[in-house]
């Protein structure tokens, strides 16, 4: 009898040390033509977007349980953290933009729809306000756009925020816990910065009497001691410039 190959490999196709062997070969092969098949991969891939991306989708959903398909992950992530990392920051600047744009080209859209679901909208937001993030992002909202008014620099993100909340949980001037509110050592006006150095607690009292006034006379007009951490941290500020 000759000599059939198709054959052959029906039988031998799901051998385990052939497919061993495959597997070894494949590696080699690919080693040896690396930046050909990633060229060809990409070329393909840019020409078939849609394609591709569906493609990935549904074997995402197919393994995505998958004890294997979970330390591929992982492991991977580890591997590529700051890659990863990079190009998320990357891509949501560019949605940031692309958003910005949609919206102004889509204004009277937009319009029409809220005007719509108005009420809707409005209930979400009062729930979302009552929630650990809302507050926290509202809060933040509104410490930014003070600082923009100002024209200050402003580099404090929303997990600094939490962690000055976290820290003084009194005021930390007079020692109070209502009404605490968010305060620059160094006044906006003063040239002080929207950052985490500047930050801290005070209640709403402490917070507009003392104003735009310099920490240190403030604090003696009132016989308060300067807060420990507001020494700390104009040290650490004069240091960073
Ligand atoms: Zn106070």
């Amino acid at each position: 009898m000759a000599f059939n190959q198709k054959e052959y490999y029906k039988k031998i196709k799901n051998n385990p040390e052939y497919k061993l062997r495959r597997k070894g070969y494949n590696k080699k092969y690919y080693q040896k033509h690396k930046e050909q098949i990633k060229k060809r991969v990409k070329k393909y891939s840019q020409k078939n977007k849609r394609k591709v991306k569906e493609c990935k989708k549904k074997y995402y959903e197919k393994h995505k349980n998958t004890p294997k398909y979970k330390l591929e992950t992982k492991e991977y992530y580890q591997e590529h953290k700051e890659k990863i990392r990079k190009c998320n920051q990357e891509r949501r600047g560019e949605r940031k933009i692309y958003i910005k744009k949609w919206r102004r080209k889509n204004i009277e859209h937009i319009k029409i729809y809220n005007n719509k679901n108005k009420k809707r909208q409005n209930e979400n937001n009062k729930k979302w306000l009552k929630t650990e993030k809302g507050k926290i992002n509202s809060k933040k909202y509104n410490i930014k756009r003070r600082a923009l008014k100002k024209k200050a620099k402003d580099t404090l993100t929303k997990k600094e925020l939490k962690i000055i909340q976290d820290r003084d949980k009194k005021c930390i001037y007079c020692g109070t816990n209502k009404n605490l509110s968010f305060e620059h050592i160094i006044s906006l006006k003063k040239g002080g910065e929207n950052s985490f150095l500047n930050g801290v607690m005070a209640c709403i009292s402490c917070n507009s009497s003392k104003g735009d006034k310099d920490v240190f006379e403030w604090c003696k007009s009132k016989s308060y001691k300067v807060p420990k951490i507001v020494i700390k941290n104009l040290k650490l500020m004069e240091m960073t410039g």
